[in-house]
């Protein structure tokens, strides 16, 4: 992500040129309402979209534009979120480009990059994330699947779980056991796996808010070719970090850009109630309003790190932190002043917008989990911020 080309032409652009292309390319080519279908459905029409973008050269705003991206300056990068957040289009599929890709450009072979980012940017290719398992989620380096070399194979085998999209998906970056289990972090291996290859049973797990994002997956005598490594056996942990580092960073800008729309419909919504004629309510949505902006910069300062060191750094964690905190709050907040009418899901009569609140709010809950819980981000935040002594976690 450090090698940076310049195009003259877009160099050129002003940021404000740059917001009236992307807005007026993303009114003329917006593909409407999402299918009510199938998640296979879903996916194709996000692929779609994820297509038209690519192909527009407006795909991936941190990306090199060798493999496609935009290469856009911080200042780029928030007018981008800021507007397809606003456009409400399609998000990308699966976990490609803002967590393997930055991943391969960083460690991939020269072969890898050729083949693997493009279709990954252009939604070609949707990608999974395999590092989590039964027995290790935040204390990752325990982890259980194992891969045995044989000449120019590795044989997997073992357990994955809570992979979002795996269901959907045609390839998945997973972190598997290269050395004894005793070995920790250093006997791990990032490998990229085929999930159409012979031995992989994928099955989605179903969320208390009614949806199957992600999965379990059951990985039997499974062929891995050692050309599919990204980085060297056994150090698969040092790789992985960056792919969290970047899973963190990367989705930090585009999620301040989603709260911040999200937000103001909420304020809409409540003004439009009567809900803010109440000091105490009034009182606490300006304390929220605050939030949101504190985290729209934050989520600039550690994308800024990333621009000048190429590394988004522990400091992400506080951005994530911040963020799936914030979320769980407005939640909250929408579920107190909206009052009981909010709590009716949508299949019931009476329901607030659809019940999307409420589902929300129930979806919110998982903020502090995925990408690593709150308690994670805060032993993070003490040991790798602020150099406290590392007294919570095991020394890696
Ligand atoms: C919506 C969502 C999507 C996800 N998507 C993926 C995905 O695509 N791919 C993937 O691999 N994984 C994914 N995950 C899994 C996620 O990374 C793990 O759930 C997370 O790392 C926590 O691991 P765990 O569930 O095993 O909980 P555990 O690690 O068992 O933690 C249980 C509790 O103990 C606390 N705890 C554990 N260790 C410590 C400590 N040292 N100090 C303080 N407290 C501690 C935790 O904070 C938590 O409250 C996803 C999770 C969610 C919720």
């Amino acid at each position: 992500m450090t090698q940076l080309r310049t195009d003259p032409v877009a160099e050129a652009e002003t940021a404000e040129q740059f917001r009236q292309r992307l807005r007026s390319f993303l009114a003329a080519s917006h593909p409407g309402r999402g299918p009510k279908g199938s998640r296979r459905e879903r996916t194709r029409w996000q692929q779609a979209w994820a297509a038209a973008l690519f192909d527009a050269g407006l795909a991936g705003p941190s990306w090199p534009r060798e493999y496609g991206g935009c290469d856009l300056g911080v200042d780029k990068q928030i007018l981008y979120y800021e507007e397809i957040a606003r456009a409400r289009v399609p998000g990308h599929p699966g976990n490609g480009p803002t967590i393997a890709g930055p991943t391969i450009i960083r460690f991939g072979t020269h072969e890898q990059r050729e083949r693997f980012l493009r279709p990954m940017l252009r939604g070609d290719v949707v990608w999974a994330q395999g590092f989590s398992e039964p027995e290790a989620g935040s204390d990752l380096p325990a982890l259980r699947t194992t891969a045995r070399r044989a000449g120019d194979q590795y044989v997997v085998n073992g357990q994955k779980v809570w992979s979002s999209n795996a269901d959907v998906a045609d390839w998945l970056f997973a972190l598997v056991r290269t050395g004894t289990q005793q070995s920790r972090s250093a006997g791990i291996t990032y490998l990229l796996i085929d999930l159409a290859t012979p031995g992989i049973t994928v099955r989605p797990i179903k969320d208390m808010a009614g949806g199957a994002h992600f999965c379990e997956i059951f990985l039997d005598d499974v062929q891995v070719p050692v050309a599919n490594r990204v980085g060297e056996e056994n150090e698969g942990w040092g790789v992985a970090r960056t792919s969290l580092g970047h899973e963190r960073a990367t989705r930090a800008l585009s999620q301040a850009a989603l709260f911040r729309r999200v937000w103001d419909e909420l304020v809409a919504l409540l003004r439009e109630r009567g809900a803010l004629r109440d000091e105490v309510a009034r009182d606490r949505v300006a304390q929220l309003e605050i939030r949101v902006r504190i985290m729209q910069l934050t989520a600039q300062r550690t994308i800024d790190d990333i621009r000048r060191t190429g590394e988004p750094g522990a400091a992400s964690s506080t951005s994530r932190l911040y963020q799936s905190l914030l979320e769980q709050n407005l939640y909250e907040l929408a579920m107190e002043l909206l009052g009981p009418d909010a709590l009716v899901l949508d299949t019931a009569s009476g329901a607030v917008q659809g019940g999307r609140w409420v589902a929300n709010y129930l979806r919110s809950r998982a903020a502090t989990i995925g990408t690593g819980t709150a308690e994670i981000q805060r032993n993070t935040i003490a040991e790798r911020v602020l150099g406290l002594p590392q007294i919570f976690t095991k020394a890696e």
